[in-house]
């Protein structure tokens, strides 16, 4: 059976921790992330004002859907106990209205269950109503043993440590949404472009949320307790790479008409100031606004004059 998950999705760890749980109890389960056809040009009602990422996602499912049996959206609540944003408890729904009207009866069924994820027992129980909602045999024992691996072993990273990049390399790092990071349509292509300019990109994906939630809690008072799990992640870490003397700048990645990364770049800036005045050391720091209708020349022009300022520090 092939299940279609857009692989904007898959930027998140539990979803892809999720995935190699059921397929270790499902052997007749084939992934598909990325769609055959182009998912740019997927037509795609209801996107409103919707920010980059989330219009990108929805296309995405949309063109996996003729390719695969069933597909895979997740109604994301809450990980790690921190909410998520609400336009991943809509995401089943702007799929479904989409596909109806796309393929009516022939769309694929939409597997939306509920995940709102504090502890591992959540998890185990989210794998199995997943599970039961693909609809196929499944190995209840393997499954239980395969969700409680991953507790116990999260799933290899997918970037170089900051250790493992050569001394004589500039090191720049980079904040944001996972989806964001790890997608160059999303993330203004910053990746490649600063490897061009001989500069390694750093993320924080190697280090556990609890980590950084633990950081992001140091900021937390009465009225301005962050409760968003993606604004405490990129809290965490830029907190994390103001204090590593290994860095030489920050940029921010963040997504137009995004309610909470509006909130976090002021707050960011702010902090960014008052962290450089306790500690006497200058970090340049950048937010990079993304959007699909990008001019690419004013970006580039914006990362080389941040890279001439990273360059006159140093
Ligand atoms: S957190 Fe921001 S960028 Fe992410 S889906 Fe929500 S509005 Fe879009």
């Amino acid at each position: 059976m092939k299940i279609g998950v857009p692989h904007e999705l898959t930027a998140f760890e539990w979803v892809r921790q999720c995935m190699a749980c059921l397929q270790s109890a499902m052997p007749g389960l084939e992934w598909v992330s990325h769609p055959e056809r182009s998912a740019a040009h997927a037509p795609s009602l209801s996107e409103g004002d919707a920010c980059h990422p989330y219009k990108k996602t929805i296309r995405t499912a949309l063109a996996l859907a003729p390719d695969v049996d069933a597909l895979f959206i997740p109604r994301l609540v809450a990980l790690d106990g921190h909410l998520m944003c609400p336009n991943f408890r809509a995401l089943p729904d702007l799929v479904r209205l989409n596909l109806d009207h796309a393929l009516g009866a022939k769309r694929p069924k939409i597997i939306d269950t509920v995940v709102e994820i504090a502890t591992h027992e959540d998890t185990r129980a989210a794998l199995e109503r997943i599970a039961v909602g693909i609809g196929i045999e499944f190995d209840q024992e393997k499954l239980g043993n395969a969700s409680a691996q991953h507790a116990s072993h999260p799933s290899p990273q997918q970037v170089h440590r900051i250790s493992h990049i050569p001394e004589e390399r500039g090191r720049i790092a980079l904040i944001g949404h996972p989806y964001i990071l790890a997608d160059p349509a999303l993330n203004l292509d910053v990746p490649r472009r600063l490897r061009d300019h001989g500069y390694e990109p750093v993320t924080a994906e190697h280090i556990p949320f609890a980590e950084l939630d633990r950081l992001a809690s140091s900021r937390d008072y009465y009225a301005k307790t962050l409760y968003w799990r993606g604004a405490r992640e990129c809290l965490g870490a830029f907190l994390h790479f103001m204090k590593d003397p290994r860095i030489d700048g920050v940029i921010y990645l963040i997504s137009f008409n995004c309610g909470v990364d509006a909130l976090m770049r002021v707050e960011l800036a702010s902090l960014h100031k008052t962290l450089q005045k306790s500690s006497g050391r200058r970090l340049p720091f950048m937010t990079l606004v993304g959007d699909e209708n990008i001019q690419h020349e004013h970006v580039a022009t914006r990362l080389e004059a941040f890279l001439d300022i990273v360059e006159a520090q140093s």
